[in-house]
């Protein structure tokens, strides 16, 4: 097995740092790689994403992002600008489906905008299509009207389309996770408007069928939105479009309180991934050690048990994370009254304590690093 380990800008170094470090207590074997991306590979190579670090993640069974980005690099050309090297890598790795899991810790539901008792146990899983819909559609454009409400007038538009084996490949992505955990799949979509919809929905059924033991619903996109902060709880796996899943899963994301706890992965056919916190480089507390690195280490959990069939170490990491909460240690933002206040690396080293203690004190190392 292959890691790709690219820290990023800001605070991705410092979390990373943390991820590398619980995965080098694990009973595993595998190889790391390191390599520059964002703001720091165009500082060094003149590109966010140069070949060297493209080739590496592409050979690699999996890829650890920190994140990318900082403010003074905003005047740059768009394709230079450090956040294109994550398009890039998803473009280039054909990463169609992401993972956002939201999950709220009994230890955290006060850090929640709802109430702790709609959020308690909160674990539910937002599957997005990432490279399809109205995002990447063609034809899109301006140009004058010719019909329309108002022929003549200057005008945008964008396509909405999904071809079938797109939404055959993420039904079969939603059902396959979905048999992992409680066996329910919600398919969010607008059918009663768009057609792209009403044909997303015909091979969800379609493709449900080949999963029997996996109960299929549908709900359209307006009432998901109200559910998921109505009652988050009914949702097991929910499954939509690339647009309705990126607003739906930054809403789910929210529930759970910080979004320095939330892990996220991006797949292709071939299982390779891409894991990475759901937040980005925070350029306002980078450098100062106060940076929550749990999100990045539920990556690596989130990577273990999809791109690298390591069930058991993913199922120790995520119990070593709730034993160090249960513990009382916070870094700063999810932080409260009665808790201990912790840097970066004292969660870190909290979390691999936890996971020493559970061999009983015994680790085993074997990773090559370069
Ligand atoms: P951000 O997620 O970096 O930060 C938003 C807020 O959350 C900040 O106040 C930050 O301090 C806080 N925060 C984020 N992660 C945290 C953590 N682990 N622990 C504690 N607090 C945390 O979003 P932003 O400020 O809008 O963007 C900053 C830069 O990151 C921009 O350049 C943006 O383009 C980039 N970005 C990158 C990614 C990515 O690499 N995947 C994603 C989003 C944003």
């Amino acid at each position: 097995m292959k890691i790709a380990i690219l820290p990023g800008d800001g605070i991705g170094t410092e979390i990373v740092a943390e991820a590398v470090k619980v995965l080098n207590v694990l009973d595993l074997s595998f190889e790391t790689e390191t390599a520059l991306v964002g703001g720091a590979a165009y500082e060094a190579h003149g590109h966010p994403l140069p070949e060297s670090t493209l080739n590496l993640a592409k050979a690699a069974d999996a890829v650890l992002f920190g994140a990318v980005g900082d403010w003074k690099y905003d005047k740059l050309e768009r394709a230079l600008r450090p956040e294109q090297a994550i398009l890039g890598l998803r473009k280039n790795l054909g990463l169609f489906a992401n993972f956002r899991p939201a999950i709220c810790y009994e230890q955290l539901t006060h850090a929640s905008s709802l109430k702790p008792e709609l959020v308690a146990g909160l674990d539910i899983l937002i599957i997005r299509e990432l490279t399809g819909d109205i995002y990447f559609g063609q034809p899109r454009g301006r140009r004058t009207a010719v019909d329309g409400l108002f022929p003549g007038a200057e005008e945008a538009f964008d396509t909405m389309r999904y071809s079938r084996p797109e939404v055959e490949r993420i039904a079969h992505v939603a059902f396959q996770a979905a048999r992992r955990r409680n066996k329910r799949v919600t398919s969010v979509d607008k059918a009663n408007v768009l057609e792209t919809f009403q044909f997303w929905k015909d091979i969800m059924i379609e493709v449900g069928q080949q999963y029997p033991d996996v109960a299929l619903d549908h709900m359209y996109v307006d009432n998901a939105a109200m559910q998921l902060v109505k009652a988050p709880k009914k949702f097991d796996v929910v499954v939509t479009g690339n647009m309705f899943g990126d607003i739906l899963s930054d809403e789910a994301a929210m529930l759970t309180g910080s979004i320095g706890m939330l892990p996220s992965a991006s797949l292709n056919d071939r299982n390779q991934g891409l894991y990475e916190p759901s937040h980005g480089s925070a350029p306002d507390i980078a450098g100062q050690g106060v940076a929550n690195p749990l999100a990045t280490i539920l990556s690596v959990a989130m990577m273990l048990r999809y791109s690298l069939n390591q069930t058991e170490a993913a199922d120790r990491i995520e119990s070593a994370v709730s034993a160090v909460l249960s513990a009382g240690l916070r870094t700063g933002d999810i932080w409260s009254e009665g808790t201990k206040r912790v840097g970066t690396r004292e969660m870190g080293d909290a979390v691999v304590a936890a996971l020493v203690a559970q061999t009983g004190g015994k680790t085993i190392t074997s990773i090559t690093t370069s």
